[in-house]
Parts: structure tokens; sequence; C-alpha cells
């Protein structure tokens, strides 16, 4: 199988002003490709990988020969996390009941919320994700390394922020706060509470 950049789900300037056209364009359409060229330059030599998705490969890591194993953590996480991170973004929803309510219960407050994300975001040193997951039917804030994906540690995503510099530089140059700060703004909650529903237990 050979895998293929996803359509983005959104405009590339629906996020302005909290993300910027411009770094949108190139997020998708240079790093996010390259790591989908390079998932299929690592594997182009492994018929036996032929046809399993990104998910499989990830969550499969220990039948993965280990010549190129970190390679598929790096580009196929690199696959992976972006199509997600995409999938969790627009400007304007409402947070639904179900998982206002489960943040609520805890992290004590939605504010609560957002100050340990934000936290734990500006606490990632080098490049990596926060992420909101279900662990175990439990909600919490983890980081992964460089294109670590939580998948890979059975866990389920359901926000994902991307704090690799080129994610932010071009708008908000050292200023990852403020680029976290406004990522707030641009949670697809409507996409998140479904996720929730769907696998929560
Ligand atoms: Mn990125």
């Amino acid at each position: 199988m050979v895998h293929e950049l996803i359509e983005l789900p959104f405009k590339t300037d629906s996020l302005e002003p909290f993300m910027d056209e411009e770094t949108v364009k190139i997020h998708y359409g240079k790093h996010h490709k390259a790591y989908v060229d390079n998932l299929n330059k690592a594997i182009m030599n492994y018929p036996e990988l032929e046809g399993k998705s990104v998910e499989w490969l990830l969550t499969n890591l220990d039948n993965i020969s280990e010549e190129i194993r970190q390679k598929v953590i790096n580009h196929g996480g690199g696959v992976y996390n972006h199509n997600f991170f995409w999938e969790i973004l627009k400007k304007d929803t409402k947070i639904p009941n179900e998982i206002e309510t489960a943040i609520i219960e805890r992290f004590q407050s939605l504010e609560n919320f957002k100050e340990e994300f934000k936290n734990q975001s500006l606490g990632v040193f080098g490049s990596g994700w926060t992420w909101l997951v279900l662990d175990k039917n439990e909600l919490k804030i983890v980081q992964t390394f460089n294109q670590e994906s939580v998948i890979s540690k059975g866990m389920f995503p359901l926000i994902a922020i991307d704090v690799w510099e080129h994610s932010y530089y071009l708008k908000y140059q050292n200023r990852r706060a403020e680029y976290i700060d406004n990522f707030f703004n641009i949670i697809n909650w409507e996409k998140v509470n479904e996720l929730f529903l769907e696998e929560k237990q």
C-alpha cells in the first residue's frame, strides 16, 4: 500500500488569525507530505508491510523489522499525528456537554484543564506533541517526543497540539505560549466529543 497525503479537512485560511494560512500551507503541503513520502520510502522494500495502514504499523512496531522500525516511528508517526491534528482543528465550535462534564470531573474545571495542557505543551523540550487521551478509560494529558504517537502506547487520542517549531514559527517565532493560547480557539470540540463518545466505556 502506498500511503497518501490525506486531504486537508478545511480551507487553508479557515483557522485565521489563530493559525495563519501560510503556516497551514507549509505545514501540510511540505512537512506533512514529507512524512508520507519518507514513510513510503522506508517500507518500499518490505512487501510484508504492503497493505498495512499507518495505524497498524504504529500499533504493531514489534512486528516490524528492526532495520526500519525507527523510521516507521518517525515517519509513520509523522503521518498519523498530522492526520489526527488536522481532524481536530476548527474555529468557533462549542464544547458539547459530555466531554465538558468529563473534563471538569477529571481536571476540576475547563480552565484548569487548559492550564495543565498549556503547561505540558510548554514543557515539551525540543520537538514533540501534547495530547489529551483516554488511557484505559481515564482522561490524561501526556507528551510524546519527536513523532512518537500515543497509539503506540495503547492510548486513544482526543486532542493533540503539535509543538514542533514548524507548526508556529512563521507567525509566533519563539512565542510558543501565545501559539498554545490561540490553539484553544481552534479545537474542534464537536469532533473531540465524537471521539470521546466512541471510545469511552
Ligand atoms: Mn508538524
